[in-house]
């Protein structure tokens, strides 16, 4: 009886500890690598949720291409809005969504390399639980940058 107690005791402990070590990886995951500054807050005129976001390339004669870097936190997402030239996302760190107008909602994350084709109605954002660091880059300026839309509903947001 008392080795039986003992081994359920151990087992018990064993149990706990596991359970420690994933809530620490799950805090982790949480907690994103900044690369750049944070940057300003993105506007409620074009964002849900706490979006930063800093310009890291200017446009210019030479170079008309636009770069900068976008943190979402958990939640967070852009309006639906379409760029004239279309627009490249580097995702650096965390897991977020991206949707194009009729598509289903598809999960990004650190790695990633996502094109938005030009005049093409789309969203991005974080995920619910997890963050979104991306790098965003504007090709051929002169065309436009970017032109902004109505707010992506919670609605739409959940249905992933
Ligand atoms: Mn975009």
């Amino acid at each position: 009886m008392i080795l039986a107690a003992a081994i359920l005791l151990m087992i018990g402990q064993a149990c706990n500890t596991k359970t420690e070590k994933q809530e620490i990886m799950e805090s982790d995951k949480n907690e994103l690598n900044a690369i750049f500054p944070k940057g300003e807050k993105g506007s409620e005129e074009f964002f849900t949720g706490n979006a930063y976001s800093i310009r890291l390339v200017e446009s210019n004669s030479i170079h008309t291409t636009l770069a900068g870097n976008v943190y979402f936190e958990p939640d967070a997402r852009s309006h639906w809005h379409t760029h004239p030239s279309g627009q490249i996302l580097i995702i650096t760190d965390g897991v977020g969504y991206h949707q194009i107008e009729g598509q289903e909602i598809e999960v990004i994350k650190k790695g990633d390399v996502v094109k938005c084709p030009p005049n093409v109605k789309h969203w991005h954002g974080a995920s619910p639980d997890v963050g979104l660091q991306q790098l965003y880059i504007i090709p051929n300026t002169e065309q436009g940058i970017v032109e902004w839309m109505e707010p992506v509903t919670d609605e739409v947001y959940n249905a992933k």
